[in-house]
């Protein structure tokens, strides 16, 4: 049996263990964020991992050691998963079997080593006690992201902070202490250091947070982008042209900010509108009229992106599509013509829809004004799906009802071979959907033959 929450808060209590609530949990909880929509809990004990893990298995809980290296423990509860730590400190436990980790001996020690003094407040599960030795709340209250202690000392112990702070800039809206701001700027290089997992992960929750552009700005600001992301190290004053409001740094993240997503499409289209244009600053030059071009940027930026999603080590499948997208981002087929409408969509595979949020995105940072053609694009598009839809349900424009009436004929095995005849045609695309016209004379015609008499001596 899955064990409560409360049970586990009374066997770690029974134990003579303390067991504290800390973490996104606590600082959500704060924020006002209602429990169910707060991410996993995450909790801070005295207990050795050994001993945690006993007592959540004589709980009768499933039980995983989540990270060896710093003696995480999962115990799975009714209420969810528990992520269940050993304080951290900085005194080393002999013989143990975490060598990385060094185990504290208070929930205080503990909350010194965490990252922000916004996740630096705790809170006992026995006695509801609440620690906050860095006025995490204050910070909560200014929306403020400070590191606890010396903020370089912080970063350089595990630069890994720097990227999670700049992703709660885009998951929370806060900003970022000056402080701390200074000490990332300091210590910025230091990320050269991380494994590509670790800094993609982080890249992806930043562009799938609340606030990207602020988040990204914050990367910018920080300067970042040369470390993690140098492709974008020419945008930022790679200016445009007066169709545009923005300099490519800001039209790209304004575009990320202002893209149409779902919980489905949220990652896909924030990387799309991302990468939609990195060829920009390569490809820039002067025309004719003295203004800056950017001819074949979309190509560019589509092999650029294909490097790119290589080196982040994104998915095959994602990689494809990312590349599809922004190759594809400047087309514009006239909604009038549906041969071209069609072209469009096969193009993107499935993901116009994508596509076209992607246009949308993109224009709303431009000076002029481009929903019209969007909206008649999106609605060609919608129409050749919807008769692509019927093409496939392959439905006999005339029924039997509507036969009998346009042959003058009796009900029999007829009518069934008629409308075969004629949803047949509708599928191989001789018949369009719905054409009743067409399908009576085919009817009539039908009426005509042999195969039909064959009903009389059927019998029926
Ligand atoms: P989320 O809402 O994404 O779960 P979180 O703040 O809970 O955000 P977790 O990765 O779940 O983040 O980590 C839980 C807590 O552990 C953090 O709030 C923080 O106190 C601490 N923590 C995590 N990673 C670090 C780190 N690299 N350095 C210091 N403390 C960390
Ligand atoms: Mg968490």
């Amino acid at each position: 049996m899955t064990p409560t929450r409360e049970a586990l808060i009374a066997a770690f209590a029974e134990a003579g263990h303390e067991l504290w609530l800390a973490g996104g949990f606590v600082r959500d909880e704060f924020r006002g964020v209602p429990a169910k929509d707060r991410g996993d809990a995450d909790y801070a004990t005295s207990a050795l991992p050994d001993e945690t893990e006993r007592i959540g298995r004589a709980l009768g809980a499933t039980v995983a050691t989540i990270g060896q290296r710093f003696g995480t423990t999962g115990v799975l509860l009714q209420e969810g998963m528990a992520e269940i730590t050993t304080f951290r400190g900085d005194s080393y436990t002999a013989g143990s079997r975490w060598p990385d980790v060094t185990f504290g001996s208070s929930i205080d020690e503990d909350l010194a080593r965490r990252d922000f003094t916004v996740n630096a407040i705790a809170r006992n599960t026995a006695t509801g006690e609440l620690r906050d030795p860095f006025a995490g709340r204050d910070d909560i209250e200014r929306r403020l992201l400070r590191a606890p202690g010396d903020p370089r000392m912080r970063f350089a112990e595990d630069p890994l902070r720097i990227l999670r702070g700049v992703r709660f800039v885009s998951q929370l809206g806060f900003t970022i202490e000056e402080e701390t701001k200074a000490a990332m700027v300091a210590t910025v290089e230091l990320l050269e250091t991380l494994s590509q997992e670790r800094v993609t992960a982080e890249i992806e929750r930043l562009l799938c947070g609340k606030h990207p552009a602020e988040g990204l700005e914050a990367l910018r600001e920080i300067g970042a982008l040369p470390h993690i992301l140098p492709e974008f190290v020419a945008m930022p004053g790679c200016d445009q042209n007066r169709f545009h409001k923005f300099d490519v740094w800001g039209h790209t993240t304004a575009t990320v900010e202002a893209i149409a997503t779902d919980p489905e499409s949220l990652s896909l289209r924030r990387w799309a509108a991302l990468l939609h244009d990195l060829g920009k600053p390569p490809v820039r030059h002067v025309k004719k009229n003295g203004e800056w071009g950017f001819y074949r940027h979309e190509i560019v930026g589509a092999e650029m992106t294909d490097a790119l999603a290589e080196r982040l080590r994104l998915g095959k499948r994602e990689s494809a599509l990312l590349s599809l997208l922004v190759r594809r981002h400047m087309d514009r087929p006239d909604p009038d013509d549906g041969r071209l409408v069609r072209r469009f969509m096969r193009r993107l595979d499935g993901h116009w829809r994508d596509l076209l949020a992607l246009k949308r995105a993109d224009n709303a940072s431009h000076a002029y004004d481009d929903n019209e053609y969007h909206d008649r694009l999106e609605a060609a598009c919608e129409r050749v799906e919807a008769e692509e839809a019927a093409m496939l349900r392959a439905e006999s424009p005339l029924d039997g009802r509507e036969l009998m009436a346009l042959l003058d004929r009796e009900p029999g095995p007829w009518i069934a071979r008629i409308k075969e005849r004629l949803s047949t045609l509708v599928l191989d695309g001789e018949l369009a959907p719905g054409d009743k016209e067409e399908a009576a004379r085919i009817a009539r015609r039908m009426g005509g033959t042999a195969a039909l008499l064959a009903d009389t001596e059927d019998g029926s």
